[in-house]
């Protein structure tokens, strides 16, 4: 899987860190995502797959994966 990340269309929600904290952190300044792992290995999709869903203002999306 790879995703990619808006951090123009993110309003730091931090939902996406709730749901997948592996993959998505929150910048300390801004509040706004920070992608921690872009490429997240295969036991982390469900939750990125969640995050995507819960993230209020679309801002993840998943580029490829299965
Ligand atoms: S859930 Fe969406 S809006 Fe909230 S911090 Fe994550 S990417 Fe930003």
């Amino acid at each position: 899987m790879e995703l990619r990340v808006d951090r123009e269309r993110c309003i730091g929600a931090g939902m996406c860190v709730l749901t997948a904290p592996g993959v998505f952190d929150q910048d300390t300044e801004d509040g706004r995502v920070v992608p921690l792992d872009p490429t997240p290995a295969p036991e982390q999709e469900p939750a990125v797959r969640e995050a995507v869903q819960v993230c209020p203002s679309g801002a993840i999306t998943i580029l490829a994966g299965d």
